[in-house]
């Protein structure tokens, strides 16, 4: 038979009932001190900003993340005013999320840089993990990451990006040109090294 080890914790001695005074039991003056405390509150400079940043004159000013953060997409136009993205797939092969949703066509006859372009460009954000093997992968500067971060959606459908929306995001951040140019030929593809020889 083991001996009995004794209770490590101690029970605390109970604290003795305290009576309430007269005016406590009004309750009046914590009621007057709590709206005292809150008046005082009231009038000092708060040091929180707003989250939907109204107060702000440019979206990227809500809040500036580290240099590097991948936040919400967008896509460049070119000089013309054309959507950049020649409708290679890159991207969509690239992305691990397999997010990437786009259907080809042939341009307009007045675009004389480029065969195709898309007629459906849709990202799915929900499914996106923000890797940004997208814009590593695009040839020609077509889409990139902004530092946006903060854009909520109330239903499933809103996360699905479009190409009108994904241009207008461009518009918007003041980011949407890229001179990234084509190869002189007018085949999609070149580097960044080869701007320097396309005309
Ligand atoms: S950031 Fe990554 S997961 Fe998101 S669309 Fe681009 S490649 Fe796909
Ligand atoms: S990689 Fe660039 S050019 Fe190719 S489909 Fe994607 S966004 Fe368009």
């Amino acid at each position: 038979m083991t001996a009995q080890t004794p209770n490590p914790t101690p029970q605390s001695p109970r604290k003795e009932q305290r009576t309430l005074t007269w005016a406590e039991r009004l309750y009046l003056p914590e009621v007057l001190r709590g709206l005292r405390n809150t008046w005082r509150h009231l009038f000092r400079k708060p040091f929180t900003i707003d989250y939907d940043g109204t107060e702000r004159a440019s979206p990227l000013k809500y809040h500036t993340p580290r240099p590097g953060y991948r936040g919400e997409h967008y896509l460049k136009k070119d000089e013309d005013g054309h959507v950049k993205c020649v409708a290679c797939f890159m991207c969509a092969a690239a992305c691990p999320a397999e997010c990437i949703h786009i259907e080809a066509a042939p341009t307009p006859p007045d675009w004389k840089d480029r065969e195709r372009y898309p007629v459906r460009f849709e990202i799915d954000l929900l499914r996106c993990i923000y890797c940004g093997y997208c814009e590593e992968a695009c040839p020609v500067d077509a889409i990139a990451l902004s530092p946006t971060y903060n854009l909520c959606s109330v239903t499933r459908e809103e996360k699905i990006y479009n190409c009108e929306k994904l241009l207008a995001d461009g518009e918007r951040y003041g980011l949407s040109l890229s001179t990234h140019r084509y190869r002189p030929d007018g085949v999609p593809g070149a580097t960044p090294a080869a701007q320097g020889s396309a005309h």
